[in-house]
């Protein structure tokens, strides 16, 4: 079945569709009942360090299984998610779920990595979300070391101290930050300078041909050199071809992570993987 494979291939309704207020609104109306019915689940893709081959982080990625509409990819309902709100309770969901699959792995041995969840700006804004991460963590027994929170560069657009507070506290938790999508946003360096992060995921925008296009090579470039400037790990996001790996080795990035590595897989499958001796 759809979720058996993970992955997000699956992205079967076009454009048109979901633009059309009706599939919005169905949508929408289903977000509650889904939480309910447990429709949603998490993949995981994996973070690999790109000199040694070892797993420093499984990414959780949610899917929708809708009962009607099949797999539905989050590209296709975080937007409206955060418009409604409801990224509130399905982010909580999510934290709960990843925290709870990594003390699991961790009870048998397997947990030798990182699980990072998505955290959207809506999450710090509305919400008290250090306390919450600090309430999931005590709850699950899972230590603030096995967790990695991806921030994108949104979180920091609006004069928010309450947010920069957040992230300055679950940072002082233990807890390891990375700025996702980085490069497609508002790359103000002011909150780098501020911040101190662990990580910098270069998005895929910049990844993809790099080794056949200057100017994508020369912005990776200086993406590595101003991460390591400031003692950040550097991401590759979505590495397809060993053209692009070699080629981004090359210029010095840390850690990879992509279908040419491996497509998100769920959580059995996962396993799987780690358990393939090198
Ligand atoms: P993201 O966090 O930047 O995740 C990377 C996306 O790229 C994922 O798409 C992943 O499946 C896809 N990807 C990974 N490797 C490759 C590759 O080699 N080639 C290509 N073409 N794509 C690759 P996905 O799972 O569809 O998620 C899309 C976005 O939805 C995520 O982007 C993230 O912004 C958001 N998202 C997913 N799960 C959550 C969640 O639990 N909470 C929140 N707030 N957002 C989420
Ligand atoms: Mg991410
Ligand atoms: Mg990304
Ligand atoms: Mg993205």
């Amino acid at each position: 079945s759809a979720k058996q494979t993970g992955g997000n291939q699956y992205r079967i309704y076009d454009k048109d569709i979901i633009s059309t207020n009706d599939y919005r609104f169905t949508l929408e109306n289903d977000f509650q009942r889904a939480l309910e019915e447990q429709e949603f689940f998490l993949v995981y893709q994996p973070k690999v360090d790109i000199n040694t081959g070892d797993i420093k982080s499984a990414e959780a990625l949610i899917r929708w299984n809708h009962p009607t509409k099949g797999l539905i990819s989050p590209a296709d309902f975080i937007p409206l998610a955060e418009e409604t709100g409801f990224i509130v309770p399905l982010g909580e969901w999510v934290l709960k779920e990843a925290c709870r699959q990594a003390k699991e792995w961790q009870e048998n041995g397997l947990l030798s990595y990182r699980v990072a969840v998505n955290v959207s700006a809506i999450q710090f804004q509305r919400t008290n979300f250090d306390e919450f991460v600090r309430e999931v963590l005590e709850e699950t027994n899972l230590e603030p070391e096995w967790l990695e929170i991806e921030i994108t560069e949104g979180t920091f657009m609006e004069e928010d101290t309450f947010t920069a507070q957040a992230v300055t506290k679950l940072k002082d938790m233990g807890i390891y930050i990375s700025l996702d999508d980085f490069g497609t946003g508002y790359s103000s360096m002011m909150y780098l300078k501020e911040f101190r992060l662990h990580a910098l995921k270069i998005d895929r925008g910049f990844i993809e041909d790099v080794h056949l296009r200057e100017e994508r090579a020369s912005i990776v470039q200086a993406i590595i050199q101003l991460a390591h400037g400031l003692q950040m790990d550097v991401v590759a996001e979505g590495v397809e071809t060993l053209e692009e790996l070699t080629y981004i080795k090359m210029l010095g990035i840390d850690h990879v992570q992509g279908y040419y590595v491996s497509k998100p897989l769920i959580a059995n499958q996962f396993e799987n993987l780690i358990k393939v001796p090198k």
